[in-house]
């Protein structure tokens, strides 16, 4: 008798637990709406780790619509092929990265037609992004951390065009997820503003010293350092910081505007 009159309190316990649990990941981090099926979005792009990963580092997700997810893969497909041309290809941070691009873009591997014909796609489209004389452009146009690199004598050194706006929306993408994953929290657009700095302001030594002392690692790996600093009061409103391979460095902010509605 007392099992009969317990088992569905218990039940219920655990119908309750359910509940909540769903209501609290039903919503896509990146564009906050609503969805019965949630895909796994890396934080860190699958795609971006160099071959010398090994398998113990923890590839970080969460939760977004499907939309949203194939969104950022093209983004960031297109993000790698330009900025693993640009780095060092011995270099340990990046081993693998350039090559599996350079076979991306060759037609001869194409495994049908169709395939073959999308590498070469690939191919022009990175051809179109290319300029002849990366010495006649301003210091200030250049990523952080890349740039001409004196040492190297060649006259004929190409530069890449890398969009601005991409790469914006992939530091914004890290920003939301960083939020999410460290303090659990959605940034809405209706009451927050989420401000990018890539290649923007410099980066000094005493801004980074400064930043460190007030700040907490997120995540370090051999890929990706991400350190963050949070508002007690509101965790929402925060800086991040975020380097990738040891070159890329992304700084972003989350402010409450008081102008927005
Ligand atoms: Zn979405």
């Amino acid at each position: 008798m007392l099992i009969n009159i317990f088992l569905p309190i218990y039940l219920m316990h655990i119908i309750i637990i359910c509940m909540s649990d769903k209501n609290k990941s039903d919503k896509c981090v990146l564009c906050l709406k609503k969805c019965d099926k949630l895909t796994k979005e890396h934080l860190i792009p699958k795609s971006w780790y160099p071959d010398s990963t090994p398998s113990s580092v923890q590839r970080l997700t969460f939760p977004s619509c499907k939309k949203c997810n194939n969104e950022y893969s093209k983004i960031e497909e297109k993000l790698l092929t330009a900025l693993s041309h640009c780095i060092d290809p011995e270099d340990e941070a990046v081993k693998g990265l350039f090559d599996k691009q350079k076979r991306s873009m060759n037609q001869s591997k194409g495994r049908d037609n169709k395939d073959a014909n999308s590498r070469q796609n690939k191919k022009e489209n990175f051809r179109k992004q290319l300029i002849n004389n990366p010495k006649d452009v301003p210091q200030n146009a250049f990523l952080t951390g890349f740039g001409i690199d004196e040492n190297i004598q060649d006259d004929n050194i190409l530069g890449l065009l890398i969009p601005c706006e991409e790469l914006d929306k992939f530091s914004e993408k890290i920003t939301k997820g960083v939020t999410y994953l460290d303090s659990d929290k959605y940034i809405d657009p209706d009451q927050y503003q989420i401000e990018i700095s890539i290649y923007k302001k410099p980066i000094n030594e005493a801004m980074l010293h400064h930043f460190n002392s007030k700040s907490t690692t997120f995540l370090s790996s051999n890929i990706a350092t991400i350190k963050r600093s949070k508002q007690r009061k509101d965790p929402t409103i925060s800086s991040i910081y975020l380097k990738i391979w040891n070159k890329l460095e992304i700084w972003s902010k989350v402010k409450k505007d008081s102008l927005l509605k």
